[in-house]
């Protein structure tokens, strides 16, 4: 039902369309109520075969409107000049003298042409409608007082009371609904105008952020080209020290400020991937020894775990896929105190010459509670365990993470038990050259 729902009447569809779905379904359906319903009690067989005409034009009407959107007009059209013109007063005029209820039905042809149409052809309509209505009313009623069987009103003024009641009725119900759609599509004009002007603020604002983070990269790695230089000089010891700490903390300054550049970039720029053929044992080794010597004076251990047979030559983004690992394994070494950090690599053939890479960081750090597992991977968001150990970071690596994998087919995904440690695993689809003659990894 949902999926029906969704499927005919979700709010992406234009109010145009779901208001004709609406109408001939739930037309077509009357009218096949109304069919069985005829049957049963066995009323006038021509009346029912009107009906069940109008239940079959409604549904290949709906059918039609629905995977043809663009004969929606037409179909709206031949709905109303088939049952409303056509149908309605041939009902009237058709019935046996007992079946007084058939100009009540006219209620649905006007509000049909109010709710459908717009404009010049809603007003032609409205007029074609009560025009054809009144003359088959009368008809009807001159017809049937001749040969006194006219049940439903006693005289032409009871007859006309009817039909106006009728046409009121059907006219307000029709304004009342026209009014809500102006109101709704109003409101819809309001709320896209709105997510317009929210994107062009984000725009600004990362734009802004590309700026002022692209600006900081320049000065802070002259500083640490400067404190580098100290810590390699002849200068006294604690002089190395001090240039140590300012380098060490122009490193996070540096690794928070490339995460903004990054980040904002990604929102203001589309990334796409490129493919170009590289080699995964020289990223791997250079990535392994980046973090051997952050853990150098820790007490975790490293451990790295490279399936046999990995290709050594692949084709995709080597620079992202880095940026992603570099990313998990740096957040590892940050969440962790003791004990150890594991990179797993492993592939599997996939059709032709893809193969699905699958990385995995594990780490026996402060873990995450399941209700942030998601959440980690939000921009700006943090879980509670890092902002309240004060451990340094923005918010964006993870956030960064996703879109890269994302933007490359591929997926980044959590696992955390809270206090033991964290699985982050990351999987993406790599081509190999065929035939593949460049040897494998380990
Ligand atoms: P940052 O590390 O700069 O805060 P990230 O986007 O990289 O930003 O990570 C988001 C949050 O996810 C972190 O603040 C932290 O709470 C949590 N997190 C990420 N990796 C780990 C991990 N290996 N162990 C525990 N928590 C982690």
């Amino acid at each position: 039902m949902d999926n029906l729902i969704n499927k005919y009447l979700n709010e992406n569809i234009p109010i145009k369309q779901r208001l004709f779905y609406i109408a001939t379904f739930t037309g077509s359906l009357g009218a096949l109520l109304y069919t069985m319903f005829g049957i049963l009690v066995r009323i006038n067989p021509r009346v029912v075969l009107v009906f069940l005409f109008m239940a079959v034009i409604g549904d290949i009407l709906f059918i039609t409107g629905s995977h043809r959107p663009e004969t929606i007009a037409v179909c709206s059209h031949i709905l109303i000049i088939s049952c409303n013109i056509i149908c309605f007063p041939l009902l009237v005029l058709i019935n046996d003298n007992t079946s007084v209820e058939m100009t009540i039905y006219f209620f649905i042809g006007i509000t049909y042409a109010a709710v459908l149409f717009a404009g010049k052809a809603r007003i032609i309509y409205l007029c074609i409608q009560f025009l054809v209505d009144g003359v088959a009313s009368f008809l009807n009623y001159y017809v049937r007082i001749r040969t006194g069987g006219y049940i439903g009103a006693e005289t032409s003024v009871d007859y006309i009371r009817l039909e106006v009641a009728i046409i009121m009725t059907s006219v307000l119900c029709g304004v009342i609904i026209c009014y809500r759609n102006l109101v709704l599509s109003k409101e819809m004009h309001k709320k896209e105008e709105a997510i317009i002007n929210a994107e062009q603020v984000n725009f600004a604002k990362d734009m802004f952020l590309v700026n002022v983070s692209h600006e900081i990269r320049t000065p802070l790695n002259a500083i640490i080209g400067t404190a580098d230089m100290v810590i390699d000089s002849e200068a006294v010891n604690h002089v190395k020290e001090m240039a140590y700490n300012i380098s060490n903390s122009s490193h996070a300054l540096l690794s928070i400020t490339s995460d903004l550049l990054d980040f904002s970039r990604m929102n203001v720029e589309n990334f796409k991937p490129v493919n170009e053929k590289y080699d995964i044992s020289e990223m791997l080794n250079d990535i392994i020894n980046l973090i051997s010597v952050r853990l150098l004076d820790s007490n975790i251990e490293f451990y790295v775990d490279i399936a046999a047979g990995l290709p050594k030559f692949l084709i995709g983004d080597s620079g992202k896929i880095r940026q992603i690992m570099i990313n998990m394994l740096s957040n590892a070494v940050k969440y962790t105190r003791e004990g150890h950090v594991t990179l797993s690599v492993n592939f599997e053939y996939e059709s032709g010459n893809d193969i699905r890479m699958k990385v995995s960081v594990e780490d026996s750090g402060i873990g995450i509670k399941e209700e942030n597992l998601e959440k980690i991977f939000e921009p700006y968001n943090r879980s509670g365990e890092a902002t309240d150990r004060l451990i340094e970071g923005n918010g964006l690596g993870l956030a960064l993470c996703r879109k890269l994998s994302e933007a490359m087919g591929g997926k980044i995904r959590a696992t955390s038990v809270y206090g033991e440690g964290s699985v982050f695993s990351f999987e993406v689809c790599q081509s190999i050259e065929t035939p593949y003659t460049g040897g494998t990894v380990g």
